[in-house]
């Protein structure tokens, strides 16, 4: 297959074009640089470009296309920020998704995997959340994800525009092999942070500890970066032979809180790991675990990785070595 792959330079979006390669398919990635990193495209050709822009949009899809297979990846996905600053996340990721769908359809593309996020849920009032929780987002960044879910259906009811949404848990870890793996500036993401502070490179805080939860630390389902490669190819496969606009919730489904990361942390790294408490973040619910037994059934997929300690020590490893 020809995949193109927007948002590529990215976290999730690297290991995805990494993935596919292995997998012996050809990969184009479409990426504006903006959080993502040059250097992490290694698989395929790069094509620099904004959503945002209709003309990149169209010269992409009429200069490199036909592809069999489109994956978006491409948003802009810190809670915190969009409570702060929704007009970018509105604009990034719904009215450049619009672009993006526009210029499929215009071009005669008609197969979609897109990343969406458990975000959209809010906060469930479940343990486990399956696909038919009610979505109540609580931020700017999941409802900007909900509300392109939305687009999707309408797109397929009335264009016939095909649509998986994976809807990520925690992803987190990186490559086995080191070639790429999680780099973000700033920096959000728990276990990062705490692989950040072992190294002094910044200190470690704990956003709360009054939360209804068995510790009071948030509870979050970390799933492993190359099990959500994995589903998208999956996802991807599905399309081939389903017609609608689906959406899947991908996660270990075990909870575990952020004092469980840091003791985990402690084990993969052999020594105690500092840490303050300082209150809430905004836009953060207590619990957010995933009920993937959709995703397993429909998409034939199971993680790969299910002991966190076998997650965290990618991420390690990875922090040890980064090459970009
Ligand atoms: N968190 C924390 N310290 C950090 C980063 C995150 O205590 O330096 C907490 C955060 O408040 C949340 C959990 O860890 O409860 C996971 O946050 P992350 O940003 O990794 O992912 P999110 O759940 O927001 O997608």
């Amino acid at each position: 297959m020809k995949v193109l792959v927007l948002g590529g330079a990215g976290y999730i979006g690297s290991h995805m074009c990494k993935f596919l390669s292995q997998q012996g398919h050809q990969v184009v990635v479409f990426d504006n640089l903006s959080t993502g990193h040059a250097s992490a495209v290694k698989w395929g050709e790069f094509i620099e470009g904004d959503i945002l822009n209709i003309t990149d949009c169209e010269q992409l899809f009429e200069q490199q296309g036909p592809f069999d297979l489109v994956m978006h990846f491409c948003a802009k996905s810190l809670v915190g920020e969009s409570v702060k600053k929704p007009a970018e996340y509105y604009k990034n990721n719904v009215l450049g998704t619009v672009n993006v769908l526009d210029t499929m359809l215009k071009t005669g593309h008609k197969s979609l995997v897109f990343s969406s996020t458990a975000a959209v849920f809010g906060i469930p009032n479940v343990d486990l959340i399956n696909e038919e929780q009610p979505r109540l987002p609580i931020n700017p960044y999941g409802q900007s994800k909900k509300m392109v879910e939305d687009i999707l259906k309408d797109y397929h009811q009335a264009y016939g525009l095909k649509s998986v949404c994976l809807r990520y848990f925690n992803a987190c870890g990186a490559d086995p092999e080191l070639e790429i793996g999680e780099r973000h500036e700033p920096e959000t993401h728990l276990i990062p942070n705490i692989l950040k502070s072992v190294n002094n490179e910044s200190n470690l805080k704990v956003f709360g500890n009054d939360y209804p939860t068995v510790d009071g630390t948030c509870v979050r389902d970390y799933i492993h970066i190359n099990d959500l490669a994995a589903a998208h190819m999956k996802a991807g496969d599905y399309l081939a032979t389903h017609d609608g606009a689906y959406a899947f919730n991908l996660g270990n489904g075990n909870g575990f809180s952020v004092m469980d990361i840091i003791k985990a942390s402690v084990v993969v790294v052999g020594h105690d790991i500092p840490f303050t408490v300082e209150d809430r973040r905004e836009g953060d619910p207590a619990v957010l675990v995933a009920d993937a037994s959709y995703a397993n059934k429909e998409l034939n997929w199971q993680p790969k990785y299910t002991k966190i300690e076998d997650i965290i020590v990618t991420a390690w490893q990875w922090h040890q070595n980064e090459k970009f």
